[in-house]
């Protein structure tokens, strides 16, 4: 049934890569093989317990969590990032372990090296990449400096560069096939194809949740996902689903339509209706 693709997700933190998460799991359960790559640990993002203990007096607040050193809160993300790719059958991870807020491109030129060296190793055939685009009405490249468009332009470099044959390297170059980036950085009309991971929401509420250092709870978790999931679900017809924007227009050799748009010739309204609730509602 599959095609033995092999996918490479290159994010900023280790909460970016669970924005495609469900689509991996569709493709490791048919055989496919992933690796994640998150640039830094996110060491300065989303650290929810040292803010709120920062909002408090000096007296009252706990030492513990103001002096925590940095490499034990990166061993922490870095632990959760593992936990919640296995949930997804995804076993390679990798932390390149720059700084974060900023990780700044310009600064650390080595970081589309690494990431070659990766590609070249990998020889991906999709790469899930951070979106180097601003998300806003005009979509515009950022002029701004932030760790995702950041990131996209370091992998950016790196697949540029892993086209090309280099001298005494001994390694053949890669062009990587496609890269999608998720449909969170962009508005809904800019999705170019959703991918349906019903059956893998529970797994994306339990990857949500395995995020406890950035203050994630089981409730929020689920709300989270059902909401986000859910909205880009139902736009197409099913209960969960997560998009994604191509880089380039893809040549196709003929036109094939998948099973959803097929059997919507036949389908009534309430048997779509029924797709999107998953059947349970009375
Ligand atoms: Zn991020």
């Amino acid at each position: 049934m599959g095609q033995n693709l092999r996918f490479l997700g290159i994010v900023a933190h280790p909460h970016d890569f669970t924005h495609f998460a469900g689509t991996l799991g569709v493709q490791t359960a048919l055989g496919d093989t992933a690796t994640v790559v998150s640039m830094t640990a996110g060491v300065g993002t989303h650290n929810e317990k040292l803010a709120t203990e920062l909002m408090k007096p000096p007296s009252e607040q706990d030492p513990a969590i103001i002096n925590q050193p940095a490499e034990e809160r990166a061993e922490e993300k870095i632990d959760e990032l593992r936990r919640a790719c296995a949930i997804f059958g995804v076993t390679d991870v990798r932390v390149l372990g720059y700084p974060d807020k900023p990780f700044v491109f310009e600064r650390h030129p080595d970081a589309a090296e690494k990431l070659r060296e990766i590609i070249l190793e990998v020889r991906p055939h999709v790469i899930f990449s951070q979106s180097p685009y601003l998300k806003g009405p005009h979509g515009h490249k950022s002029g701004v400096q932030n760790d995702h468009t950041e990131t996209a332009n370091a992998t950016e470099m790196a697949k540029s560069i892993s086209t090309l044959p280099r001298l005494g390297s001994g390694q053949a170059p890669h062009t990587v096939a496609a890269t999608y980036f998720p449909g969170v950085y962009f508005e809904h009309e800019e999705w170019d194809f959703t991918v349906d991971v019903s059956e893998w929401f529970e797994q994306r509420v339990e990857a949500e949740a395995t995020y406890v250092s950035q203050g994630h709870t089981q409730g929020y978790a689920r709300r989270r996902m059902t909401l986000v999931l859910g909205n880009i679900g139902s736009s197409v017809g099913t209960m969960y689903a997560e998009a994604f924007v191509r880089d380039k227009v893809e040549l196709l050799s003929n036109i094939t339509l998948p099973e959803s748009l097929l059997k919507l010739e036949t389908q009534t309204k309430l048997e779509q209706i029924e797709a999107i609730t998953g059947g349970g509602n009375p």
